[in-house]
């Protein structure tokens, strides 16, 4: 897997079942944001060659793979899923260096991609089809899943094994093939989920993992004939370059975007459960998960004293090395997101809204060495700011007042995206109202936007997703196509429509 277990370890991409260096003999540093004098390791920069080849290897192992029965490719899951378990632990290690969130926060993630490969290794005993009844005499009707073929799967870096999963699992429950392309800034958390469905017994050339920049290896993946298939999850707009070149060879393609997410506050909420809702749904992996919080609507008769103890608790977060035990928030992922972090901060502050705490890269001591800002919330916000509209990904929550509960869900749906919102609220008429008009893919009563269980569909609406879902038995329609099948056992050649003479 490397050419050695120092600290800068070199690592390759991994196809056709080896372990095998880019063509281009060019490598990529990924270093610890919450220290950058930490270098995680070395990894490829691949090229279409590469690709080519990775591409390759997935079309041969198809052929095998997709004849294999559903519950034998299932044991081999459950097996990856039981590794991935006993090593929780080194594995959250490893995320929380490479990309910087909290030990509990890289636990979770670990954890969603066991339970989604248990809960997805159970489907190779069900995907079911349908039967129903013919129009004919002696004539059985039913439809079956079948595999789509080659998938390219192509994930951010916020949940580093958790997104991966999602999509690699599903995959080859249904008999597809993966070449995997993570993040730049995540790449050891996919080499770790690869190293271990090698260790499950996953076939040569079933998953391929293969690093680099994100235009060079995707745009190698979406022209490829022999790609059916595009799972993707980023940002808008790069989801919207995919489509668009993975459309002229009609390719099926599901795409999980950006979010503006929201919380609304009702006059007879909870306020001190809302507050600790808005907290970690703000201010958990430092904003940056595309479920984050970083939109709270707040009724104008409790606007002033949730506030008041909003900020209170933002200031008292422990921002730091997200290996410490004691820190509560970690860096932002890279200097460019930093960046993006600091230059929302001056538009919030150009567009008038009120800084109620925070606004500053945190400097001093040992943070010097990462990428850390503080817990900055936006008071007196308007709905129209670029604040309250475009997705900052990082630790800025704006805080939006307004007058009535129909004010609430009109501001909440007012953005381009819609993954997930919530509402802090004692009546139960007002939260199924909100439920059934928040258009969004997820919704959340008296809880935060943040937390997907995965028997339950993940994704979004508008900007935010193309209609298909991940995880739950939702997923299985996205790696596999429908097929109807008609077998007439009659002996005779029957007429295909009915008729009266006929029953
Ligand atoms: P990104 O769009 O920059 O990158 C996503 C993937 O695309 C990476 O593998 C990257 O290397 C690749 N890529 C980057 N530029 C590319 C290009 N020009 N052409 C082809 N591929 C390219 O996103 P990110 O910064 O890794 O992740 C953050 C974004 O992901 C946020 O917008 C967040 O909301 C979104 N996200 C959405 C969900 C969801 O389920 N809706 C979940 C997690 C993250």
């Amino acid at each position: 897997m490397s050419t050695n277990t120092a600290k800068s370890a070199t690592y390759h991409n991994f196809i056709d079942g080896s372990w095998v260096p880019s063509v281009s003999g060019a490598l990529f540093e990924n270093r610890n944001p919450a220290d950058t004098e930490d270098l995680i390791g070395v990894f490829q920069r691949s090229t279409a060659e590469d690709v080519a080849r990775a591409v390759g290897a997935a079309r041969s192992a198809y052929e095998r793979w997709r004849l294999v029965p559903a519950p034998k490719r299932a044991e081999l899951l459950f097996r990856a899923a039981q590794l991935l378990a006993d090593r929780k632990e080194s594995l959250a290690r490893d995320m929380t260096r490479e990309m910087g969130k909290v030990l509990d926060e890289t636990r979770g993630d670990v954890q969603e991609a066991i339970d989604m490969t248990f809960f997805m290794a159970g489907e190779g005993r069900r995907q079911y089809g349908q039967t129903v009844p013919s129009e004919l005499r002696d004539k059985f009707a039913m439809s079956i899943r079948q595999p789509v073929g080659v998938a390219a799967v192509i994930t951010p870096w916020n949940f580093p094994m958790a997104i991966p999963s999602w999509k690699i699992i599903p995959a080859l429950v249904c008999g597809n093939t993966v070449v995997f392309k993570p993040a730049t800034l995540t790449p050891l958390s996919a080499l770790n989920f690869v190293r271990i469905l090698e260790e499950a017994g996953i076939p040569p050339g079933v998953v391929n993992l293969v690093t680099g920049g994100g235009a060079d290896v995707v745009n190698a993946l979406l022209v490829s004939d022999a790609v059916r298939v595009v799972s993707f999850t980023g940002s808008t707009d790069v989801g919207r370059t995919v489509s668009g070149q993975a459309s002229p060879s009609f390719k099926k393609v599901h795409l999980e975007m950006g979010g503006k997410n929201v919380i609304l506050i009702m006059d007879d909420a909870n306020l001190e459960l809302a507050v600790e809702g808005c907290l970690w749904g703000g201010f958990g992996t430092s904003g940056q998960r595309c479920t984050a919080a970083s939109r709270v609507v707040v009724h104008e008769k409790v606007y002033k004293p949730f506030l008041e103890q909003f900020v209170a608790r933002a200031k008292a977060l422990r921002v730091g090395d997200g290996l410490d035990s004691q820190t509560q928030m970690g860096p932002s992922v890279s200097q460019g997101q930093l960046e993006t972090v600091m230059k929302y901060v001056e538009i919030g502050r150009a567009e008038g809204a009120r800084l109620e705490c925070g606004g500053h890269a945190l400097t001093s001591g040992a943070l010097a060495r990462g990428y850390f800002h503080e817990p900055t919330i936006f008071g007196d916000v308007a709905p129209s700011m670029r604040i309250a509209q475009e997705e900052i990904f990082g630790p800025v929550v704006s805080v939006i007042q307004c007058k009535s509960f129909d004010e609430a869900v009109e501001i909440g749906n007012g953005v381009q995206y819609g993954l997930s919102a919530s509402i802090y609220t004692q009546d139960l008429n007002r939260a199924f109202a909100a439920m059934r008009d928040m258009y969004t893919g997820i919704f959340y009563v008296n809880a935060p936007t943040i937390g997907a269980e995965v028997h339950l569909p993940f994704g979004g609406t508008k900007a935010t997703g193309n209609g298909h879902r991940e995880a739950g038995t939702a997923a299985l329609d996205v790696f596999s196509e429908w097929k109807s099948i008609y077998v007439d056992f009659s002996g005779r050649l029957q007429r295909a429509q009915i008729d009266t003479t006929d029953l």
